[in-house]
């Protein structure tokens, strides 16, 4: 076995290859120096501080996203932890959505206080509501994070009012994982950090976990020094398939827009059911913010019966053709009874307290599924 592999046999490969090495070695101290001590030579020194791979797909996702640079996590909820981690500190003030993702909810209530940040929760079910309760902490805030469309009933937020009544100095983080580009731009909008879990849309195949933090290059490099730290990285392999994904992000998008479009449609007029919630339908309670910041309504669907949670059950169980899964942006439909996955340790006050009925049914649609196939499939359920 020869000591070091051969430099690079061709360099011309269309497609960037699959990085999986854990270190980096140099020719001599000089080159330690300058690549190690200074950072004057770009080279890789780690693979917990970096890898060829991950900054192949962070430039593809700062160009998305519009940002000036961004980072790759070991999954979503990584990208949010140490987003929060490195900006926050003890006796900071936060303002979170009460809707938003409930392991994004568990950080804040139950791990930041431990180390001092006071958090409050306001809902966006009533958008001036939430503006009015942003106003009256105006001023004590370091730190707003949004979530929109939120889950399961894609509540949105005016995220250009909440720029304008923090001022410019507070950091608006906010969670895109149900509306990347080109659906929603978070960053035209005032927003210093786009957060996603690239195990939904961005990653697309339902075969990864990992988040994704883009925006500000200030704020890049403050969480940058923590994810150097305590190391919440994805491999080089998982990168890889990112990067794969992110070629076909705006025709996936397309085409869960027009079915979820199609399918909230025909859920509105079913005389089965009582509610849906989509974003591009006028009967939702935020059409209008849609209006003004969607350019497409994504492949959430999620409608109430205003039956019992067995009857619900019942017409989940005969649907043929979702799987009974958590999840959205994978290739199959997926569809989950609120009350028996996210919310299952939800009592009857928690979930009053988010609106949560117990006949909310959520449907991810997938694009290996034709749209007739997947009404009809709905149709026979609730016949
Ligand atoms: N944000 C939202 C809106 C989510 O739905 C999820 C996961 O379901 C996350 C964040 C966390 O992402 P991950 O599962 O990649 O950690």
């Amino acid at each position: 076995m020869t000591r070091k592999r051969a430099p690079e046999p061709y360099r011309n490969s269309i497609e960037a290859p699959v990085y999986q090495s854990a270190s980096y070695y140099f020719d001599d101290a000089d080159q330690v120096k300058a690549g190690l001590h200074d950072l004057t030579l770009p080279a890789g020194r780690y693979g917990r501080y970096s890898n060829p791979t991950w900054l192949e797909v962070e430039g593809m996702l700062s160009e998305l996203s519009g940002a000036d640079s961004s980072l790759l996590f070991a999954s979503g909820m990584a990208a949010h932890f140490t987003t929060f981690v490195s900006l926050l500190k003890a006796g900071d003030e936060v303002v979170l959505p009460a809707e938003s993702y409930r392991q994004v909810r568990n950080v804040f209530h139950h791990v930041l206080p431990k180390f001092g940040v006071i958090v409050h929760e306001i809902s966006i079910r009533d958008p001036d509501a939430f503006l009015a309760g942003l106003a009256a902490l105006a001023g004590r805030l370091r730190l707003v994070h949004l979530e929109m469309p939120s889950s399961p009933h894609m509540y949105l937020i005016d995220v250009a009012r909440v720029r304008e009544i923090v001022g410019p100095e507070v950091v608006i983080t906010l969670d895109s994982s149900f509306s990347p580009p080109p659906n929603f731009h978070a960053l035209r909008w005032g927003v210093d950090l786009a957060l996603f879990s690239a195990t939904k849309y961005l990653g697309g195949h339902g075969d990864i976990v990992c988040g994704v933090a883009s925006g500000r290059r200030d704020l890049i490099e403050q969480i940058r020094w923590y994810r150097d730290t305590t190391g919440p990285v994805p491999d080089g392999n998982t990168a890889f398939l990112l990067r794969r994904s992110l070629y076909t992000l705006p025709l996936r998008m397309a085409q869960v827009n027009a079915q979820g479009l199609e399918v909230a449609r025909f859920l509105d007029g079913h005389r089965s059911v009582r509610r849906v919630y989509y974003t591009g339908l006028e009967s939702h309670p935020h059409f209008k913010l849609g209006q003004a910041y969607l350019a497409g309504h994504g492949g959430v669907v999620t409608f109430e019966l205003g039956r019992g949670e067995a009857a619900t059950a019942e017409i989940v169980d005969r649907l043929a053709i979702p799987f009974m899964a958590s999840n959205f942006g994978a290739p199959h439909t997926l569809v989950e009874q609120s009350t028996f996955f996210t919310y299952f340790e939800y009592d009857d006050d928690a979930l009053r307290g988010i609106g949560v009925d117990r006949s909310t049914i959520r449907l991810a649609l997938g694009y290996v599924n034709e749209t007739a196939q997947v009404i009809d499939d709905l149709a026979k359920a609730l016949a």
